[in-house]
């Protein structure tokens, strides 16, 4: 048996779709194990957001995230900072910037995350990603990339444009095993709100996940749209379910639009974690400076005790991944009542709307009168080797 000639070698999406299809699933069952674990213990990580650089090759004017001189983290230590991450048990480790792929050890980092059992995602302006870039990427075993784009065409705001980008995502499409999410971006900073429409309808037609943000100011808390950026918010919205995630079922981006506070507890500190290139923690990326105790010494006692803590900046919050944090842990609390709200609240707006298989399935097992939970539940945590 040798080789197949090149002439009867099969073409390259007849091998590459199988191999997606493959490391999806994979993929969702590492998701579905990562919700597990959170589910069963609420005393470690979630979600860690950590730079490996503080350096942007871009400036766009409303960032208060880089600048213009940092070196890469060492890579040892940020090795060191991952090994942590890891013996703190985080699920998802997020490289964020500055812009992340201005780190010449990236892949060796990822490769790092993905060793200590963890979910690996970037957030990215997507200026370096050339097929080779990619390729190195799915090599490295990266499950999701973030791309914010903030406009049709480059202006004094922002240059991550869909103008710019196009040629990127249309690589990405080609090339890319990981997961990709687009987020288009609406807020008083940008000029033409219905960009971000094309933006989350170009999302689409390429295949990927599709989100919106709201732009915060320096302390991370909301701006109300106003009714042109509400317009297209809802337009974006009435694309269709499966351009959002599961965050987007519930209400707090609506009350966040809208300017209404949102009664939420902020676990950051414990259930997410934002690492500086100082390698110290802090809330997020808008409260920098609390608590501010280095990674190194960071203990399960600081992850309780800082989870618990208030936040005065809850109510007019935006940072949506936080949110998405504290969602699961709501969920952990109170499973039927968080999904049932969730579930209410989307079918007031449209009574047409039918959940997702994958809120359906947790429907079923949480919310309907099914004796079979509690069998469920144990099943659910054997497979996932969870069981005590
Ligand atoms: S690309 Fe991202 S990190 Fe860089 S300036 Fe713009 S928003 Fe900030
Ligand atoms: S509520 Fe939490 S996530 Fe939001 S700005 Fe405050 S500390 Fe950050």
């Amino acid at each position: 048996m040798g080789l197949l000639p090149i002439a009867e070698a099969p073409a390259p999406d007849v091998v590459l779709y199988p191999m997606r299809v493959l490391l999806k699933i994979q993929r969702r069952w590492r998701e579905a194990r990562m919700f597990a674990h959170a589910m069963k213990s609420k005393n470690h990580p979630i979600v860690a957001q950590i730079i490996p650089i503080r350096r942007c090759n871009l400036a766009c004017t409303y960032c208060n995230e880089f600048d213009k001189h940092s070196p890469p983290v060492p890579t040892e230590e940020m090795l060191r900072r991952i090994d942590k991450l890891g013996d703190l048990r985080t699920s998802i480790i997020t490289f964020s910037g500055g812009e992340p792929t201005l780190h010449p050890d990236l892949d060796l980092l990822i490769r790092r995350v993905r060793d200590r059992d963890a979910i690996a995602t970037i957030i990215t302006n997507g200026y370096y990603l050339v097929p080779d870039r990619i390729k190195r990427l799915n090599a490295a075993g990266l499950d999701y990339l973030q791309i914010s784009i903030d406009n049709v065409l480059p202006d004094d705001v922002s240059k991550k444009s869909l103008k710019v980008l196009d040629q990127k995502l249309k690589w990405l499409s080609e090339y890319a095993e990981f997961d990709v999410t687009i987020n288009s971006v609406l807020g008083s900073e940008i000029r033409q709100p219905e960009d971000a429409f094309e933006v989350a309808r170009r999302a689409r037609d390429l295949g990927f996940h599709s989100t919106v943000g709201i732009l915060h100011d320096g302390d991370g808390q909301l701006k109300p749209l106003n009714s042109n950026q509400m317009t297209v918010y809802e337009r974006i919205f009435g694309l269709g379910s499966g351009l959002f995630s599961f965050a987007h079922l519930d209400a707090f981006q609506r009350n966040t639009v809208r300017g209404l506070p949102n009664p939420w507890h902020c676990p950051a500190g414990g259930r997410f974690l934002y690492i500086c290139e100082e390698g110290l923690v802090h809330y997020c990326s808008q409260q920098r400076g609390y608590p501010a105790i280095p990674l190194a010494n960071y203990t399960k006692e600081d992850i309780i005790r800082e989870a618990a803590k208030p936040k005065g900046c809850a109510p007019f919050c935006t940072i949506s991944c936080v949110h998405q944090t504290a969602m699961l842990d709501d969920f952990r609390t109170r499973p039927r009542e968080t999904l049932a709200g969730i579930i209410a609240r989307r079918k007031e707006r449209d009574p047409a709307w039918q959940p997702p298989a994958s809120v359906r399935a947790l429907d079923y097992m949480f919310l309907r009168d099914s004796h079979l939970r509690e069998f469920f539940g144990a099943i659910a945590l054997k497979l996932f080797r969870l069981s005590n």
